[in-house]
């Protein structure tokens, strides 16, 4: 076995030039989350473990199979690094009374963990940004999660995104539907693949869920959960998709689709593309209402999305043309004892003054230092020689285009970089 050390096996390192991709991409994020008026919630990675089997659901694959999970050695404690963050969310509100008077939208963003089989767009250490807007009954507010969604796939200039769309009814129409449903698949008993066989009677409803082809014709037979819905279930629905078509967001009506976890009733939604292969689905999200009941706080209404970064970033091209804007103004390269702590200051000086700048740290001939300013992409040199240093000034040289080198004082410099870079006539 080799010695090199690697990283753990589903988690990646972002270099810079991906790196600063994703801060381009949460930048815009950031921005349209406060356009439609959410606030940040961070909350911790690691959790209880019953959080999660009581928020998501014993019976789901993340809680069988798929969490990591541990015993804390100085406690004896059970904790789970966070699979998913909408049970977070909502414990902290919980905890903190967040909702006790107003309804609350919030957002998180960071990473998650779940014990997969690595491949594109599907690792172990992976992150969402999600939404979830606590308090509220809708149907207003799941249109809203919708829209806002297409607002940002378009702003992305992502293409073929297709929104699938579902009602889950509410408890008793789910009920009612379950039992039909458990003595339908009961009839295929033996052709069920394992998994199926143990959700029959546990969970049946993530049967229908399942990504195994050989059960697409049982599942494509099996009662439908929206045939149940009763009279204020589909008026629910109805008025989203009334919402969605006076917003001109297209969608298509997909009754098989439950979505991977227990929380959700009446709509739920996944966003899905033909460029991802396997790993379909990019976002995802519905309405919970049972959850902060189900977590011990008072009742009330909720719903919520969440997106994968990772396979989104896939999907956003464009992005990569913003890898590598954020270059340097300047490079400050010096030669001499002197000049050394000259250059330093100067370097401050800019900093101050707003400007990014480079300080050339070690050694090397001006040659050299040059050649690494070029290298910077920085759209200036500032050069200071023991010469310049005792007169108390540092040399210019502009590095992307023609132009003089010109010798100034710290302000003065300051002053000319931003006439140039900015063209601030003061
Ligand atoms: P999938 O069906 O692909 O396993 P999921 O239903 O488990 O997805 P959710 O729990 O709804 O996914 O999470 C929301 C989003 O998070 C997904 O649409 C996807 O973009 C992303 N996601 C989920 N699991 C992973 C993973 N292991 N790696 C990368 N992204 C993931
Ligand atoms: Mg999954």
């Amino acid at each position: 076995m080799s010695n090199k050390l690697q990283g753990v096996r589903g988690m990646n390192d972002l270099l810079p030039e991906e790196a600063e991709r994703w801060e381009a991409f949460e930048e815009i994020i950031r921005d349209w989350l406060r356009s439609y008026g959410y606030r940040p919630i961070r909350t911790p990675i690691v959790e209880y473990t019953r959080l999660f089997s009581r928020g998501v659901g014993e019976h789901t694959d993340i809680v069988e199979k798929e969490m990591y999970s541990f015993e804390d050695r100085l406690n004896g404690e059970q904790l789970t690094m966070r699979p998913e963050g909408t049970a977070s969310c909502v414990r902290a509100a919980i905890e903190h009374n967040l909702i006790f008077q107003n309804p609350q939208r919030l957002y998180y963003s960071g990473p998650m963990f779940r014990h997969e089989r690595p491949q594109k767009g599907r690792y172990r250490q992976f992150h969402q940004v999600g939404v979830e807007a606590l308090g509220f009954a809708g149907p207003d507010v799941d249109a809203e999660h919708i829209v806002m969604c297409r607002r940002l796939w378009d702003d992305l200039g992502l293409e073929d995104v297709e929104l699938q769309l579902n009602s889950l009814g509410d408890a008793a129409e789910r009920a009612t539907h379950r039992a039909e449903l458990i003595a339908y698949l009961e009839r295929f008993h033996d052709q069920l693949d394992e998994d199926g066989k143990r959700r029959l009677h546990t969970n049946p409803l993530r049967v229908l869920d399942t990504k195994n082809p050989a059960l697409e014709d049982i599942v494509a037979g099996a009662p439908r959960l929206i045939d149940y819905l009763g009279e204020t279930s589909l008026k629910h629905f109805e008025s989203v998709q009334r919402l969605l078509r006076e917003a001109a967001v297209p969608y298509r009506i997909n009754p098989r689709m439950v979505r991977g976890l227990d929380y959700y009733n009446r709509t739920v939604f996944e966003w899905t593309t033909t460029r991802l292969g396997a790993q379909a689905t990019f976002c995802g999200g519905g309405r919970y209402d049972g959850l902060i009941e189900q977590l011990g706080g008072k009742p009330a209404p909720a719903c919520g999305f969440a997106m994968g970064m990772e396979r989104v970033m896939l999907l956003w091209q464009e992005g990569l043309e913003s890898a590598g804007l954020a270059s340097p103004d300047v490079y400050v390269v010096h030669q001499g004892e002197q000049a050394q702590a000259f250059a330093f200051r100067v370097a401050e000086t800019l900093r101050s003054a707003g400007f990014s700048a480079i300080y050339h740290c070690g050694e090397g001939g001006f040659k050299s230092q040059m050649k690494k300013a070029d290298a910077s992409r920085a759209a200036y040199a500032v050069i200071v020689g023991d010469e310049e240093a005792a007169a108390g000034r540092a040399a210019l040289k502009p590095l992307r285009d023609e132009g003089e080198q010109i010798a100034l004082e710290p302000e003065a410099l300051c002053e000319w970089l931003a006439q140039r870079l900015y063209g601030d006539a003061d």
